[in-house]
């Protein structure tokens, strides 16, 4: 049986979403994003805990059909949103001044609960629940569970992606204390920075380091929305791996390396 991940990151597979989690993501991505509160609870929880981390992009890709933009549907433009504040907010945060060692390693912790998590810990409906504009949750999760367009998504930007994935999610060589350098996600980056609490400069060369790169990942993620708008350009490349970036840094990497047909390296 395989070991259970201790930051509950999901493991190289499938992602199996039931009923009642694309039914609550599905209604997410209708409008729950658009509220302040939500909104609010999204910083406070760093976005949604890994597992939901993808299925939120994995419901909005698969399920959106009809979009603007070049491609028309089958896009992440909410997750692009979202993602891009919430990839700015963190950059600012690790950035403060006083930011380093344990403050920055709070600021890498989620305060809050995930959305999603919560939402399914409430009390059950009885009965068939209906899904937003009454649509029918089991057959979406069918077709969302497909994975057709994330894993196209996710194989055709791999070449831009993979320079950044966290090595310890691949099970690649785990990185040691004077590996500044090498792009971790944030969970790994937090444990990183709680392990090497005494080595003050190995901890503010790994934060710089995340801290520029969520700047650059928010950047490409607002060229990425306006991509997907009536009157936006097209995205290159890079631009276009922006939102696996993201999500890799904010959720782990071990499901778009699964998607992309990348296997684990290293791993016993
Ligand atoms: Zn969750
Ligand atoms: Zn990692």
């Amino acid at each position: 049986m395989a070991v259970p991940d201790r930051f509950g990151l999901l493991p190289a597979g499938p992602l199996l979403l039931t009923t009642e989690e694309t039914r609550l993501l599905w209604a997410f991505v209708h409008g729950d994003i658009m509220d302040a509160a939500v909104r609010s609870w999204q910083r406070a929880s760093l976005g949604f805990c890994p597992r939901h981390t993808w299925a939120y992009a994995v419901v909005e890709i698969e399920l959106w059909e009809a979009g603007v933009g070049g491609r028309g549907g089958h896009q992440p433009f909410d997750v692009c949103v979202l993602y891009e504040d919430l990839s700015r907010t963190l950059s600012d945060r690790l950035g403060r001044p006083r930011g380093w060692g344990r403050r920055a390693e709070a600021a890498l912790v989620p305060s809050r609960r995930c959305y999603l998590c919560s939402q399914l810990a409430g009390t059950p409906r009885e009965g068939f629940a209906l899904g937003y504009a009454n649509s029918n949750s089991a057959a979406l999760a069918a077709e969302a569970n497909l994975l057709r367009h994330t894993r196209r998504w996710c194989a055709a930007t791999a070449e831009e992606w993979l320079p950044s994935a966290c090595p310890d999610c691949l099970g690649g060589p785990v990185s040691g204390a004077d590996d500044g350098g090498v792009p971790l996600c944030r969970l790994h980056l937090a444990e990183a920075v709680r392990a090497g609490a005494e080595d003050e400069a190995a901890t503010a060369a790994r934060l710089a380091e995340a801290r520029e790169r969520l700047a650059s990942i928010a950047q490409r993620l607002a060229a990425l929305a306006r991509s997907m708008t009536a009157a936006g350009a097209a995205a290159d490349a890079r631009t276009e791996a922006s939102w696996i970036e993201a999500l890799g840094f904010f959720g782990g990497w071990q499901f778009p390396a699964y998607l992309a047909g990348i296997p684990a390296s290293g791993a016993p």
